[in-house]
């Protein structure tokens, strides 16, 4: 009975280390003070946990800088250029980057609403906020806070821009789709070990936004240029059709490889 209750507490500690970094930890000084107190009610329990979690993913936002990461904003105002696509990123603890990873980011947003006025960059996920070396599943490089996803800007059936929307609810898996002349470096490929998930049968649940290519374009390019003079910017990763249809340029802008994730539904960058 306790060798099944302590193989139950390692499961769970093991799912929030991996799903929110500093949950493992919070879950193990819970039960801790919940045996002290002797706390038995799962709803007692639950509420403990709550409130240390809560508390502690609050504290991260004033101690992680201290180690050299800094949280994205999760909410924005009216005046605001760039926002975190989902209070979830925030509570799971995946919105923190390197300072230099900020400044650019946030140098993006602007740039893009001074050439599209009222438009707001949405990032999605970027790092943990401690530990180099601790990967943001399932992106296996996002574990040092220099790299961050972006999300594509996108505009209804008619064309007109949407401020802030993503055709799917987090941002990703909603592939833009290669046509047959596309450049597709891994077609015909069936690699078993791979992030690299098509997921067709999700594609039909997403919304019928379509890309906004001049935005998406232009802020590409200028990651592209500005980002790598100005801002460090080593890598920026989409899929080589999506480089074609949106002409842009520039040597940061690679191809990930086959055994990555797919770059057709956001765009991930990273500094030096
Ligand atoms: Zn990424």
């Amino acid at each position: 009975m306790v060798l099944k209750r302590r193989i139950i507490q390692l499961v769970i500690f093991l799912a929030l280390t991996v799903l929110t970094q500093i949950g493992g930890v919070i879950y193990l000084l819970a039960l801790l003070v919940c045996s002290a107190f002797s706390l038995r009610r799962w709803y007692a329990r639950l509420l403990v946990f709550a409130v240390f979690y809560a508390a502690g993913t609050v504290s991260s936002n004033f101690v992680a800088p201290s180690f050299g990461r800094v949280p994205l904003p999760c909410f924005s105002g009216e005046t605001d250029t760039l926002t975190v696509r989902s209070g979830l990123f925030c509570l799971l603890n995946r919105n923190y980057v390197t300072p230099s990873m900020r400044d650019l980011a946030m140098a993006l947003a602007d740039a893009m609403n001074r050439k599209f006025p009222g438009t707001t960059t949405v990032v999605l996920d970027g790092n943990f906020p401690f530990v180099n070396g601790f990967p943001l599943l399932p992106h296996i490089s996002h574990s040092d806070g220099r790299k961050l996803d972006i999300a594509f800007y996108y505009q209804d059936a008619d064309g007109n821009y949407i401020d802030q929307a993503t055709r799917s609810p987090l941002g990703y898996f909603a592939f833009e789709q290669p046509t047959k002349g596309d450049e597709q470096p891994c077609a015909g490929r069936d690699d078993i070990l791979t992030t690299r998930w098509e997921l067709e049968w999700l594609q039909p649940a997403f919304g019928d936004y379509e890309l906004e290519e001049k935005r998406t374009a232009f802020a590409i390019q200028w990651l592209s240029g500005t980002g790598v003079e100005r801002f460090n910017l080593e890598k920026i990763f989409i899929e080589p059709h999506l480089r074609d249809r949106l002409h842009v340029k520039g040597h940061a802008i690679r191809f990930q490889g086959c055994r990555a994730a797919r770059h057709d539904d956001h765009i991930h960058i990273q500094v030096r």
